[in-house]
């Protein structure tokens, strides 16, 4: 087992691609807190864990809140260290930038942005006293390459790269390695919304052609957590089927 004795903080875990991400740091003996917005899809993941022999619990938080958020983490770290912290919850509100609501902006922004900064820096001061800690960011191809209708969407995962980046130089030194996944169009409620005509224009600029899976995400993860990628640091991986290569 690759993380056996971590304990390890997953956002936005209910459902989807941070679910899978749940299960695959529990299979490989981490502590799992599964956090989600909806406490009954936090729970539920957290039941699957134990019922499949893993140690996990749920809390429920709105990570785009600073206030909520920082409270959440200091209840974790009075009864535990955080050894992983993988920033997962995103949304998305699309439209076309003449059409886009200044709440749209705000909303995508606050969960997928501002979320990085509560949770990461809540738990960096931990991680460097302890001088251990990974931290996973999850972006997007579209943070690279953009995408028509995302434009709230794409600069809130552009802006976790450069976040990244600069808290990964901050904590190298610390033992905490900071690198950010940026996945291509992954199989889950998020593109599940998307349109016929949306899904054919999408599967022509997959090389692969065909959409990923969490699945196709988790074991990267595994693997970035663990003790053999204690040299990778700043890092932005995609797994996107060879979209943005
Ligand atoms: P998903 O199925 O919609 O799951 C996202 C989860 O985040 C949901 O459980 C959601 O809870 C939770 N969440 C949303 N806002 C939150 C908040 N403020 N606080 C706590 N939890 C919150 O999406 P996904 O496809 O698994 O996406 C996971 C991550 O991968 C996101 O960052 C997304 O941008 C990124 N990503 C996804 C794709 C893709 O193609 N699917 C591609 C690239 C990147 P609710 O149930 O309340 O909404």
């Amino acid at each position: 087992m690759l993380l056996k004795g971590k304990v390890a903080l997953i956002t936005g875990a209910g459902r989807g691609i941070g679910r899978v991400i749940s299960l695959a740091l529990a299979g490989e003996g981490a502590r799992v807190i599964v956090n989600d917005y909806i406490e009954e899809n936090a729970k539920s993941v957290a039941e699957e864990i134990k019922a499949a022999g893993g140690e996990a619990e749920s809390v429920q938080c709105n990570v785009a809140n600073f206030e909520e958020t920082t409270n959440m983490i200091k209840a974790i770290l009075k009864n535990n260290p955080v050894d992983i912290l993988i920033n997962n919850a995103g949304i998305t509100r699309d439209n076309l930038l003449v059409r886009m609501k200044e709440s749209d902006w705000d909303d995508v922004l606050s969960v997928n942005l501002k979320s990085m900064f509560n949770c990461t820096q809540s738990v960096a001061k931990s991680m460097m006293k302890q001088r251990y800690g990974r931290i996973i960011n999850i972006a997007s191809i579209v943070g690279l390459i953009g995408n028509e209708g995302q434009a709230n969407y794409a600069a809130s995962k552009s802006g976790i790269i450069g976040f990244s980046k600069t808290v990964a130089r901050e904590l190298a030194t610390r033992g905490v390695t900071v690198n950010v996944i940026a996945p291509g169009f992954i199989q889950t409620a998020m593109t599940d919304k998307l349109s016929d005509e949306a899904r054919e224009k999408l599967f022509a600029s997959i090389p692969m052609k065909r959409l990923g899976t969490p699945e196709d995400i988790a074991p990267l993860v595994v693997f970035l957590c663990s003790d053999k990628a204690g040299y990778i640091t700043g890092q932005v991986i995609n797994v996107d089927g060879g979209i943005a290569m």
